[in-house]
């Protein structure tokens, strides 16, 4: 047997022993799991320490660009941290150049910045928006608008950017700034910007997801964001984007607010940009050199070893045609959501989503949860993971090819049909 074939014989690894009991000793209590454990991956599956397979769409979240195991990817990091993995950004780190160069030559951002998470992208772009309002705008007290239902991560600063209760609760007081708008609502928006500004307290950035993803899967709209983009440039308000789902050909182009026919000012990304190995990243217009040498940093951010990681993954996306396949793989899936939603009317209320992020919305009146069809979903062979109590969400690699799609829809099929 090739080392590939071997790696993907479950019989070929000594299964290792493990114990949930143990690791529920030892790891702290913050995530509630599904009772597997996940040992090995190829492309769009994985196994578990029992050697079980499994379709993955769910890729880590949206993260796994490449998939498992991709040997652009494997080539990319073994080659870099033989060379040299990390150093200080004391010095020039070609790779990050070369990643900042890629990035910005195919966005409308001018310079980028490194780090290693969503949430500290989003937390690099808060701070941006307000040393501009304070040095340029002039504003004291800068307010940063963001919507209801969203996500921005789990640092203070944006918990509190994300208008969710559930994920605010017993950790206030929360930062100061935010004030929240519900999503895909112009009127609203402009109601509460005129608001803030009799109050004295002026607005300095929006920030949106393109596509709000935790929140369920619900899509911006077109002539909501083209307004939101006419009301910042009358006003010099700011626009930010939180790419950090969407962003990398998860919508079926490269990024998520070429859906709306609109640019940003700046926009975050981390999940999929390194194809799973950690990276966030702020990318700016250039009056982002506000940001002066010493007001902002991250250790890790921007290493040779990350840099080197995304630069295979977008290098990938260009010679593996990824965004076609993500726009024609996510319409057969949303097709055969649809057919499956005929089926099941009573059921479903509703299939949305761009490219490969979607979501199956199930109906309110009815008791059935996504985490219900979920589990019974990876009893059948098929990992998804939930957006919300109603919303099963379909995020699955960009390399899924026609034959898993229709496999995945299979599954979704004999399940509802068990549960319905
Ligand atoms: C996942 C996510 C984040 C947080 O990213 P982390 O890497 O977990 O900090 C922020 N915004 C959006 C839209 C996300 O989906």
């Amino acid at each position: 047997m090739s080392p590939t074939e071997l790696a993907q014989d479950p019989s070929a690894v000594s299964a290792q022993s493990f114990s949930a009991t143990n690791f529920d000793q030892d790891v702290m209590t913050t995530y509630g799991r599904f009772p597997i454990a996940l040992e090995r991956g190829q492309g769009c599956r994985v196994w578990d320490t029992d050697g079980q397979e499994y379709l993955d769409f769910v890729a880590g979240i949206a993260t796994c660009t490449l998939g498992h195991a991709h040997p652009a990817l494997v080539a990319a990091v073994t080659a870099q941290i033989q060379t040299l993995h990390h150093v200080s950004n004391l010095y020039y780190i070609p790779p990050q150049g070369d990643l900042a160069h890629w990035l910005t030559q195919h966005s409308c951002a001018d310079r980028a910045f490194f780090c290693n998470s969503g949430a500290e992208a989003n937390e690099g772009a808060i701070k941006l928006a307000r040393k501009y309002a304070h040095t340029v705008l002039n504003i004291e007290q800068p307010i940063i608008l963001t919507a209801d239902a969203s996500f921005h991560g789990r640092t203070l600063a944006t918990i509190t950017a994300t208008a969710q209760p559930k994920y605010q609760k017993n950790f206030d007081p929360l930062v100061p700034g935010f004030v929240y708008v519900p999503f895909n609502d112009l009127a609203a928006l402009k109601d509460k910007i005129a608001t803030l500004d009799h109050d004295q307290r002026r607005v300095a950035a929006i920030l949106l997801e393109p596509l709000q993803g935790e929140g369920g899967v619900r899509p911006g709209q077109l002539e909501y964001f083209q307004g939101v983009r006419q009301i910042c440039d009358q006003t010099g308000i700011l626009l930010i984007l939180d790419e950090v789902q969407v962003g990398i050909g998860r919508t079926g182009k490269l990024w998520g607010y070429q859906n709306l026919g609109i640019e940003p000012d700046v926009f975050t990304l981390a999940k999929g940009l390194a194809g799973g190995i950690p990276i966030g990243a702020m990318l700016s217009k250039e009056f982002c050199s506000v940001l002066q040498p010493g007001d902002h940093a991250s250790t890790f951010g921007g290493n040779p070893f990350v840099c080197a990681a995304a630069l295979a993954v977008l290098d990938t996306l260009e010679t593996e045609n990824l965004l076609d396949n993500s726009a024609q793989r996510g319409e057969q899936l949303r097709a055969g959501l649809h057919t499956i939603q005929s089926q099941y009317p009573n059921l479903i209320a509703e299939v949305r989503g761009w490219g490969l992020i979607n979501g199956l919305v199930l109906k309110d009146e009815i008791e059935l949860t996504s985490i219900e069809v979920i589990k019974a979903a990876m009893e059948a062979g098929l990992l998804l993971v939930p957006a919300g109590p109603k919303v099963v969400r379909f995020v699955p690699p960009l390399v899924v090819s026609e034959g898993e799609v229709d496999k995945a829809l299979q599954t979704v099929r004999k399940v509802l049909a068990e549960l319905g």
